[in-house]
């Protein structure tokens, strides 16, 4: 999921968006492992992944899939 740690992303009334981002992740990892389906994350908590990170965890797992969320502020 977008940001985390140090990069806040879109700041709003109190809100940060990399919390949104990581509570949808978190929910969205569990109804896709309970359909079965293998889930890695980049991050499972408030920590900073930078993007080449983030790439590299996936090709390194060779996802078939990436899905990187984001919320507008
Ligand atoms: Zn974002």
């Amino acid at each position: 999921m977008g940001h985390g740690g140090k990069d806040p992303g879109a700041l709003i009334e109190g809100y940060k968006e990399k919390d949104i981002n990581l509570n949808v992740a978190l929910k969205l990892r569990d109804i896709l492992t309970k359909n079965g389906i293998d889930v890695i994350m980049t991050r499972d908590k408030d920590e900073t992944v930078d993007l080449q990170q983030r790439c590299d965890i996936a090709n390194k797992a060779h996802a078939n899939y990436f899905i990187s969320i984001h919320c507008n502020s």
